[in-house]
């Protein structure tokens, strides 16, 4: 094997920089019950530009990490200390000064939860982030999803357990044949869900309006921080209620968000044109607002920032 992985040339594996070739698994594992988590550490002052780095609320993905470890039976043979402190290595070994994207990855060897294996892969990414409408000159087609989300007397939505995304895969693969952007779940009620890696949020009439993690969602540490924000801050109403399909589709703006997707804001659901504006205002404001906060702009919130 001789392209690495992402372009990093260097991963963290079982207590060790080793070079992401190197990182090997057997063909022979069986992996459905391993667990990740995706972090992003963003640069200080302009998220798209290169300078001092710094991961964005480590605290909160890293608490969920030992919750997922902890539904699946496993037990993480460091402490969370030692994964930072293996994380800005990793980040360091590979030279980075852009925003990059951290994914630890755990998994008991041969299936025994005693035999915990952890490796952190890490890579460069181009964030949505910024300001003006340049960002959006592509508009964003969403279906609902013919898989309905799984649910938690199946799977453990709440988790991040790679098995999960199997749900999250295959509606991907049906957005992808049905020429769509992407796809939103309806749970097992028929109620609004999540995306297949984002939660979403709807406006209407002013109000921010996203489901309740009994929608069979993860509980995504965007989620819960811009609930917080826009209304503390941004001063909008927000509920966390069940939304009906209709109710997304008569949305004056919807966005999904999440470490990976950002904000994302979302043209039509179904081929149904959502609100007036694309990206509608509210987004915008969000997406903004969401970009200083990552990039330490934002006095009160650099406590969410640990430096690499
Ligand atoms: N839902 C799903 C299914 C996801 O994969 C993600 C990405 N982790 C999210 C929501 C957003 O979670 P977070 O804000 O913690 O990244």
């Amino acid at each position: 094997m001789s392209v690495a992985f992402h372009g990093a040339k260097f991963c963290w594996m079982n207590g060790e920089i080793i070079e992401t070739e190197r990182a090997l698994v057997s063909a022979m594992e069986p992996l459905h019950l391993s667990i990740f988590e995706g972090i992003k550490a963003y640069v200080e002052n302009d998220v798209n530009s290169s300078g001092r780095l710094n991961i964005f609320q480590w605290k909160l993905h890293v608490d969920r990490l030992w919750r997922s470890a902890a539904v699946c039976g496993m037990k993480i043979p460091y402490t969370k200390e030692e994964l930072l402190e293996a994380t800005r290595k990793t980040i360091k070994a590979n030279g980075f000064n852009t925003n990059v994207y951290i994914q630890p990855r755990i998994w008991p060897r041969g299936g025994v939860p005693q035999e915990v294996q952890v490796v952190i892969p890490v890579w460069t990414f181009d964030s949505l982030l910024g300001r003006g409408n340049a960002r959006f000159t592509r508009e964003r087609r969403f279906m609902i999803s013919s898989w309905r989300r799984i649910a938690s007397d199946a799977l453990p939505p709440q988790a991040k357990a790679w098995a999960n995304y199997a749900n999250s895969a295959l509606a991907m693969r049906e957005a992808e044949r049905l020429r769509y952007d992407g796809a939103i779940f309806l749970d097992n009620r028929g109620f609004v869900s999540e995306g297949t890696g984002a939660s979403i949020m709807m406006v209407r009439n002013g109000r921010v309006i996203t489901p309740p993690v009994s929608a069979s969602i993860l509980e995504s540490v965007t989620r819960e921080m811009l609930l917080r924000v826009i209304g503390e801050d941004l001063g909008v109403p927000v509920d966390v209620k069940d939304v009906t399909r209709v109710e997304l589709y008569a949305s004056d703006e919807a966005f999904l968000c999440g470490t990976g997707w950002e904000i994302t804001p979302i043209t039509s659901i179904d081929d149904l044109t959502l609100g007036k504006d694309y990206p509608g205002v509210l987004t915008k404001q969000v997406s903004e607002y969401y970009t200083d906060i990552v990039a330490g702009n934002v006095e009160k919130h650099r406590e969410l920032l640990t430096s690499v």
